[in-house]
């Protein structure tokens, strides 16, 4: 039952009435028993600073932040964590007693996925496919990780150059254009291939990136970032090639989870985060 005790969360944003996260964070919360709710505010985009000073006035006792303030909403807070700091954005508000600190879940969530899995990240060869606002993240995860190798597959290779250089100083990358045959001669060496492009994602569901198949070795992990369709083609051809493969939910729900431990300090059920995920999606079709 909600009461005047009862403590909030929230997601920020513009717009924000899509967002998933209330749907698996209530669930997290009333598998843990919490005392909490989770909703979601919009906050416009001048109005970003008042919405934080809101968080410190109504002792609001955690955020996540989505699109359009994740790089912005940080020169409000009081401190901010390494990860976050490294990624340049914010996605989880905690306030301890009125200080404010930003962390970045993302990395966790990607890096999560797979371990949850079983796959173990650690000296593999990994491949890359497309550097966005996602790859970020996801790279960082990688490097942190200890990957053996980093290659990074794009059409635009000059636009992506500043993010590969920003990230050699903790790790030597290699970009290409993964039309070239450099690129395919990266995918024959692959142990994990990523796709972290929104290619085949719905409604565009017969879209994929360009990979040559037959260059990609049988029995590698393939994830796709991507969670609807839950089976991107991406992922269907990975499969029917004899890859192992995962979906961007577990991405989704992990960032969430980890959100969620820092705000109450528990450990969240993520299979009940996921099964609410599932069914809300399930509903939206
Ligand atoms: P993005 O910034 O728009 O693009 C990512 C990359 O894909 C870029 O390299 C971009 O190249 C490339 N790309 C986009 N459209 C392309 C096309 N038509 N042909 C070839 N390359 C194309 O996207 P993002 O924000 O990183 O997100 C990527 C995907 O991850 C989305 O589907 C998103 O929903 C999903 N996602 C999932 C999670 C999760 O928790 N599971 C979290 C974040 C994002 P250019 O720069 O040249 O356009």
């Amino acid at each position: 039952m909600i009461t005047g005790k009862t403590k909030t969360l929230a997601v920020i944003g513009n717009p924000v009435s899509h967002s998933l996260s209330p749907v698996f964070q209530n669930a997290a919360i009333e598998a843990a028993g919490l005392d909490y709710i989770y909703t979601a505010f919009p906050v416009a985009d001048g109005k970003l600073e008042a919405a934080i000073n809101g968080m410190r006035a109504m002792e609001i006792s955690g955020l996540n932040v989505t699109i359009p303030h994740k790089e912005r909403v940080m020169k409000y807070l009081d401190s901010i964590d390494r990860d976050a700091e490294i990624l340049g954005a914010v996605n989880t508000i905690v306030n301890k007693d009125g200080v404010l600190t930003g962390y970045n879940t993302d990395v966790k969530g990607f890096v999560g996925g797979m371990k949850e899995k079983g796959f173990e990240p650690k000296g593999k060869k990994t491949v890359l496919l497309g550097a966005g606002g996602a790859a970020r993240a996801i790279i960082w995860g990688l490097i942190q990780e200890g990957v053996a190798s980093l290659t990074i597959g794009v059409r635009n290779v000059p636009k992506v150059r500043p993010l590969v250089e920003y990230f050699s100083k903790y790790m030597e990358i290699t970009l290409l254009d993964w039309s070239t045959a450099e690129f395919e001669t990266a995918l024959e060496k692959a142990e994990l291939l990523i796709n972290a492009t929104p290619l085949g994602m719905c409604p565009y569901v017969e879209a994929m990136p360009p990979v040559n198949w037959d260059k990609v070795p049988k029995g590698i992990l393939a994830y796709d970032i991507i969670y609807t369709p839950a089976e991107t083609l991406f992922l269907k051809t990975a499969r029917e090639h004899g890859c192992e493969t995962l979906n961007g939910e577990a991405m989704l729900v992990g960032q969430g989870a980890e959100s969620m431990r820092l705000w109450a300090g528990i450990e969240p059920d993520t299979e009940v985060m996921k099964k609410a995920l599932r069914q809300a999606l399930e509903e939206r079709k």
